[in-house]
């Protein structure tokens, strides 16, 4: 045992070792001696770990081996995807792609200075909301708007600043979860407010939240229960209803929109997703809702509503803690200035031009793909089957699209075998296993992206024909 421990060459050793010295030009000295000893520990722990003698491989082959995991650790955090799953507003891979004026915008505006807390024109300061509050009250209609890091946030600090300490009626359909770790209940508390449910989980009515007011009733709160449905014997309140309980005991109506669709869905096939502007005409104090769903921007939680509630909300401690930087700002109002023109907007905003493509066109583009992989190396039959994309985002599961998907089968491999190896490409692919066919669904490939999938498919191609189980 003794003797395999000499075996292994010091650390200056190997940081003399032609692959070693050409890392520290890439990366910086200590994250290489880092790296070695890393290496060395690691080894050393096996040896004596080891109950039978275990090959120690060459100082060259070592060096190589920690210069590769530094490269490997060197490359960007997060990786380009291509999402093949169908799922439009995918939370995993980040939910709505930015518009090119967005990206262009951002890069401009990261790259230097700007104007995000001062108005170039007066020399005065001003606030940073100030960059897309005209845009978002345009949009909606309100009076005022203020932009924080994302919904759960914008429900926090607004329940804080308009019900703090005080009781909030919500309806007993509407608690919600929305992926683990939101849990309406739960971010009431953070809040500081207490939850009052009223009515059934099937049926609320106007007079349920009426005779829950009373004098430490601080707001009543609607929300929209996007990834569930109830259906059946069923009852619920409209925003207008709810207002109109709210101004006769002089209680103010917080409206949770969610997804923040600023046009009508229901021409995409997408029903039942609130607009945003109807909730302020119907009279709503604040509407709350995702910059990164429907609107197809940045990840963001957005307030609009009456000036008193933003004010209260600005002048909130939290809203130092919830502010967004320059780069969501300048994003954010990228993006809503494509509303301004809704025929250019399906053309410039990837989420509406997934929504808008004919399923006919997803079909030729997955014929033109499958004809070019069909049989090559290792991948069988290559077919083009129908398929039902779906919005995500927390968005009702019950919707869908109709939609094509490329299946790909190797010969010999499962589909989740198929699923690792297009994860571990450059783009890295994430597709659909469905029983055990593996599928990459066309409605969330970008067209221009269709060639680089080909040549991941061709690799695959090839990857595929070493043995079974490697
Ligand atoms: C998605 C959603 C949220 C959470 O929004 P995030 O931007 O993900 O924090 C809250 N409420 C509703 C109704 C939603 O749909």
């Amino acid at each position: 045992m003794a003797n395999i421990f000499r075996n292994i060459p010091s650390v200056n050793q190997l940081l003399e070792s032609p692959q070693l010295k050409k890392m520290v030009d890439k990366v910086n000295h200590q994250v290489v001696v880092d790296g070695v000893r890393t290496f060395i520990d690691d080894l050393k722990e096996k040896v004596h770990a080891a109950t039978e003698d275990i090959d120690i491989p060459s100082p060259s082959d070592m060096a190589e081996h920690i210069a590769d995991w530094l490269t490997r650790e060197d490359q960007p955090v997060l990786r380009r995807a291509i999402n093949g799953t169908g799922i439009i507003l995918h939370t995993g891979l980040g939910r709505a792609p930015l518009c090119k004026a967005a990206i262009d915008e951002v890069a401009s505006i990261s790259a230097g200075y700007a104007s995000v807390e001062i108005d170039l024109h007066s020399g005065q300061r001003s606030q940073r909301v100030n960059a897309v509050q005209k845009l978002l009250c345009e949009l909606t209609g309100a009076e005022s708007a203020v932009v924080v890091n994302n919904n759960a946030a914008a429900t926090m600090i607004t329940l804080a600043s308009m019900a703090g300490g005080k009781e909030v009626i919500v309806s007993r359909g509407q608690l919600i979860e929305i992926g683990g770790s939101y849990r309406l209940p739960d971010v009431m508390e953070c809040s500081g407010c207490k939850l009052k449910e009223v009515g059934t989980t099937n049926k609320t009515r106007g007079s349920d939240y009426a005779n829950a007011i009373h004098e430490e009733t601080g707001a009543l709160l609607k929300v929209h229960p996007s990834n569930f449905e109830i259906v059946g014997f069923t009852a619920t309140v409209s925003t207008r209803e709810l207002v109109e309980v709210g101004k006769k005991h002089g209680v103010p109506v917080i409206d949770d929109v969610g997804s923040g669709a600023l046009i009508d869905f229901s021409q995409y096939g997408l029903a039942d997703e609130p607009v945003v502007s109807q909730s302020i005409a119907d009279g709503a104090d604040v509407a709350l809702f995702s910059g990164d769903k429907l609107i197809g921007g940045p990840q963001c939680g957005i307030i609009v509503g009456k000036q008193k509630y933003i004010d209260a909300i600005l002048a909130n401690p939290l809203m130092r803690a919830m502010r967004v930087g320059k780069m969501t700002l300048a994003a954010l109002a990228a993006t809503l200035k494509q509303y301004r023109n809704i025929e250019s907007a399906e053309q410039s905003i990837p989420l509406l031009t997934m929504l808008s493509t004919p399923a006919a066109n997803l079909k030729l583009r997955g014929e033109k793909i499958a004809a070019q992989v069909n049989g090559v190396g290792c991948i069988g039959q290559c077919e083009v089957v129908e398929s039902r994309s779906m919005l995500g985002g927390g968005s009702l599961p019950t919707q869908e699209l109709p939609s094509y998907s490329v299946m790909i089968s190797v010969e010999g491999r499962t589909a989740s075998w198929i699923g690792q190896k297009m994860r571990d490409s450059d783009p890295g692919v994430m597709g659909r296993v469905q029983k055990d066919r593996y599928l990459i669904d066309m409605r969330t490939v970008f067209p221009a992206e269709d060639a680089k999938l080909v040549s991941v498919l061709e690799t695959l191609a090839t990857a595929g024909t070493g043995s079974a189980g490697s």
